[in-house]
């Protein structure tokens, strides 16, 4: 296959019509001979800065090298190395900010595609039934890990792999935090996807005890001083949506983006047999620009929906990735940029029936370095809709800082932990991810849950490396 050292080799995609209409995943990934020869545009940097570019930082130069080898074996061990979950950092990880945006080849000419690459090497590894960690020797020890997310999935593999009894309790039904039921299907996969990454989460002996509320069903306290754990790390996320507080918003037919992707995701709600379907009629307005509200507009658009983006700064403050605007856009969502809704109208069920939306332009830079959106006077207008969806970000759940005596929170409801170990203000207990971080990225809640291990880790035994 003919490589241009410039240009990446472009990885395949359904067809934006086709998929506008269905789940099934839009990127469908690189092939043997597309991943050896987008490998071979890799120059294996003797100082890579790809590698500082990644939060856990995989040893990517070194995992290429293997691909352009043909060794993908080899490879998959190099990754295992750093990442439990790289079938899914390969899909979801903003790498152009990260390991790509860092890429020498991105001076001049395109990045090398890292993400793909390392999707490629997952799936690869997955198709094989190619599992390289393994269990650490049991060391008697006991931790439960609070969160089947990203950070408690991480967080819990790397203690396994060190032999302590992990355990992981979940408040859903389900394990996998956001990666479930939050990124839509035609994102990340979950049954081909997501699904065998916790599974070989758990190969490493770790449980997973779903529909367990810690704060409500048990204590973080009872967990240390009656169930007999040594440790507890707290990866509970950032749940909690905001709204506008505009008049209308508690109507039938507003969602938060939250409800509406879980209902979507983990409850099926698209389904025309589930118990719980979700009305979104023939026209939805989502509410804000960043990457949660592209995929609640994209899975309003499979249900059926003309779809309306309303966010009040212009594109270049869209706070989404560019490829999810990008895709977005292909697929025939409508972009009403620099506008804010102020009211919501409803008819005399109090189902909602439109949204008034005010114009708005860009004024100064405000403390967030963007420019500050400022309302233009009689420009309101009304846009009819069957359905709201509000994507406005979302903040830690109180429900743990309030029911664990000692854990403190800063004024945003995030727990208070160390970036370096993770450790909290409540001794024994550590955190991370978005209950840290507020709501961030799931490589960023893998790299907290690492550093977590090796506090729990140092904490527990002692060790350092
Ligand atoms: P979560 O994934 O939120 O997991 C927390 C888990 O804790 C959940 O399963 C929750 O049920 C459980 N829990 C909460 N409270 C309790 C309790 N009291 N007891 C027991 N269990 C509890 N990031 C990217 O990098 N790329 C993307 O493309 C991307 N897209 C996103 C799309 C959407 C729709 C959303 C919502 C987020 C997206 N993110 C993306 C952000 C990313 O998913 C999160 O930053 C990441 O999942 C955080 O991981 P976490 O482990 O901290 O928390
Ligand atoms: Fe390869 Fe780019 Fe990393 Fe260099 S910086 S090792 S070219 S991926």
């Amino acid at each position: 296959m003919a490589v241009d050292v410039l240009k990446r080799v472009p990885v395949r995609e359904q067809d934006p019509k086709v998929r506008a209409a269905n789940f099934k995943e839009v990127c469908l990934g690189y092939n043997d001979e597309e991943a050896k020869a987008e490998a071979s545009r890799c120059l294996n940097c003797k100082n890579p800065q790809c590698v500082k570019g990644c939060p856990v930082a995989i040893h990517i130069n070194e995992f290429i090298h293997e691909i352009q080898q043909g060794n993908i074996e080899r490879a998959a061990d190099i990754i295992a190395l750093s990442s439990s979950l790289p079938a899914v950092c390969g899909r979801v990880c903003p790498q152009e900010t990260q390991c790509e945006g860092k890429c020498i080849r991105g001076f001049k000419g395109e990045p090398v595609a890292i993400g793909k690459l390392e999707r490629y090497v997952a799936d690869w590894a997955r198709e094989h039934g190619y599992f390289a960690a393994k269990a650490g020797k049991p060391n008697g020890k006991k931790v439960a890990v609070i969160g089947a997310g990203p950070s408690g999935l991480t967080c819990a593999g790397d203690l396994a792999k060190l032999g302590y009894e992990v355990t992981i309790f979940e408040a859903l039904h389900e394990p996998g935090g956001v990666l479930i039921y939050g990124i839509p299907e035609f994102r990340l996969p979950k049954d081909a996807v997501v699904i065998p990454e916790i599974e070989n989460v758990k190969k490493l002996g770790v449980k997973i005890d779903t529909n367990v509320i810690v704060g409500r069903s048990i204590t973080v306290d009872e967990l240390l001083n009656e169930e007999g754990f040594d440790a507890v790390f707290l990866g509970t996320g950032a749940g909690l949506p905001k709204f506008m507080n505009i008049p209308g918003e508690t109507a039938n037919g507003v969602y938060s983006a939250n409800e509406f992707l879980t209902r979507n995701n983990l409850m099926k709600a698209f389904r025309t047999d589930s118990d719980t379907p979700i009305k979104c009629g023939k026209k939805a307005v989502i509410v804000g620009g960043g990457n949660v509200a592209m995929d609640a507009a994209r899975t309003a658009l499979r249900l059926g929906a003309e779809v309306h983006v309303v966010y009040r700064r212009s594109e270049a403050e869209l706070p989404a990735r560019v490829e999810e605007v990008h895709h977005a856009k292909e697929e025939g969502i409508i972009f009403d940029l620099l506008q804010n809704p102020v009211e919501i109208l409803t008819d005399e069920n109090d189902w909602v029936k439109g949204v008034k939306i005010q114009k708005m332009e860009l004024g100064e830079p405000d403390a967030s370095g963007r420019r500050r959106p400022i309302p233009i006077e009689g420009s309101e207008y009304v846009l009819d809709c069957d359905c709201v969806i509000m994507s406005l970000g979302t903040s830690p759940n109180p429900l743990i800082t309030s029911t664990t005596e000692g854990l403190e929170a800063n004024n945003r409801g995030c727990i208070i932990a160390k970036e370096e170990n993770g450790e909290t203000t409540k001794q024994g207990v550590y955190a991370g991810g978005d209950a840290v971080t507020g709501a961030a990225t799931v490589i960023l809640a893998m790299g907290a849950g690492k550093a977590a291990a090796k506090g729990i880790d140092e904490y527990l035994n002692g060790r350092k490396e």
